[in-house]
């Protein structure tokens, strides 16, 4: 038995009644055994962290990150979606080889580990994506994750990410069954068409098929930006989000990323079929897209959750960004009582664990799911004095006050400290692997 005591802090369960308690969050094995009040060791191979000064929850889950993408960080400022995939982000994962996607890849657990995110729906490239399991596997994190697939033929997809409609199922399959479940579950397979203009429709339709074989998440991206929704229309003859219903690309079990520009019936079809929406705030502001009418879907019972998507969309994979965003964004159009505090972190915790479909299992801090927690230090001046804790965590809190991340019972983070990788080694890398990359391109 390993147990892990959080020692001392305040405790935002994100229960369904939004309890907050006190004093200590135990696990043994991976499994939350107490939430607050005061916990005795029952063995001795147990470590007491001590959380005091700090807010702790349950580790923040992003529903819409390229963990791919992280060497392009900073390389495609001030582009709309079509030209930022087509002149840069396609380019770029053309040109990666394994070795560039580990580095990405471990650049990007770092950065998410350290930021208090503790599980990722991940959408990656075309090839190498063991690469990216392998990361999340040593790492620590908990992560869903699909190659990217793209097997529509346009001239405006490099070689080096071009694939038939076979291959990209093949590989998908094999990646499924390699993955899904590995790591005590903590790694789970989500296949991911990259979104209807550059896949075919016999794809997306097969990959409904195999993941629901495999009891496998399902992750696009959906009607983020005008110039796509007008192309969509133009090739299909139907809206977007529509036309991947009409498909069977919607259900409990499907994660649509953005979803900046839907119609009525559209909005309607989220909520009837309980679809998720992973909304990218950051993300639709840098690439002008637009933004996702939330606090409208919410109000219509549709699903959702946030994610940073990239990082040369964002330009970093923070979750408290997001969430600072997603709470004000909206303020200003649909008045200040929009997105209250501790709804937007519902999104970052309960709702990230349910597009995940582990929201029996992680999301809240109650005993019997596993222990994926995080403890943030609100003694600093930027946090003082604390009367609304939610309010602490998403207007003051940033990512740097992040102290002690814990998952699946492990201690990844402690004191700031990660005890998984290599710090140095991994930012160097990132830097050496990103610097090559972009000179051969
Ligand atoms: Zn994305």
């Amino acid at each position: 038995m390993s147990e892990v005591i959080l020692r001392g802090g305040t405790i935002l369960t994100m229960d369904a009644a939004f309890s907050i308690a006190t004093g200590d969050v135990a696990s043994v094995d991976g499994i939350l055994v107490q939430v607050g009040g005061d916990y005795t060791p029952q063995t001795n191979d147990y470590s007491i962290i001590n959380a005091e000064g700090c807010l702790v929850t349950p580790g923040l889950v992003q529903s819409h990150v390229h963990m791919c993408q992280t060497l392009a960080r900073g390389r495609a400022d001030n582009m709309e979606l079509l030209d930022w995939l087509h002149k840069v982000v396609w380019p770029y994962e053309g040109a990666l080889t394994r070795e560039d996607l580990a580095a990405s890849a471990n650049l990007a657990c770092l950065e998410l580990l350290q930021s208090g995110t503790t599980a990722i729906l991940d959408m990656g490239t075309v090839h190498h994506s063991d690469a990216l399991f392998e990361a999340a596997q040593i790492a620590g994190l908990r992560a869903t994750i699909g190659k990217a697939m793209m097997d529509e033929e346009d001239e405006a997809i490099p070689s080096g990410l071009r694939e038939g409609t076979k291959e990209s199922l093949d590989e998908s399959q094999r990646l499924c069954k390699a993955w899904h479940g590995r790591s005590n579950d903590r790694l789970r397979y989500g296949y991911a068409p990259r979104f209807v203009l550059s896949c075919t429709d016999e794809l997306m339709q097969e990959s409904v098929r195999l993941a629901r074989q495999s009891g496998a998440r399902l992750h696009t991206h959906t009607s983020e930006n005008r110039s796509e929704i007008a192309e969509v229309k133009r090739r299909k003859g139907m809206d977007n989000l529509s036309f991947l219903h009409k498909l069977g690309f919607t259900g409990d079990d499907v994660c649509l990323a953005h979803c900046v520009w839907l119609n009525d019936t559209e909005r309607k079809i989220l909520a009837d079929t309980g679809t998720h929406v992973l909304h990218c705030p950051s993300s639709n502001m840098k690439l002008a897209s637009g933004y996702a009418k939330i606090p409208e879907l919410l109000d219509a019972g549709v699903k959702v959750s946030i994610g940073a998507d990239g990082a040369p969309c964002n330009n970093t994979l923070d979750a408290f960004v997001e969430m600072r965003l997603a709470a004000l964004l909206h303020k200003p159009r649909v008045g200040a009582n929009a997105m209250p505090a501790s709804q937007v972190l519902k999104l970052a915790t309960l709702g990230g664990a349910a597009a995940l479909g582990l929201e029996d299992t992680i999301g809240s801090l109650e005993v019997g799911k596993r222990a994926d927690v995080i403890a943030v230090d609100v003694s600093g001046a930027h946090c003082i004095p604390m009367s609304n804790p939610y309010s602490t965590m998403v207007y003051s809190a940033s990512s740097s006050d992040v102290t002690h991340v814990v998952v699946d019972g492990k201690v990844l983070i402690r004191d700031k400290e990660i005890l998984t990788l290599d710090k140095t080694k991994t930012l160097r890398d990132a830097q050496s692997q990103a610097d090559r990359l972009f000179a051969r391109l």
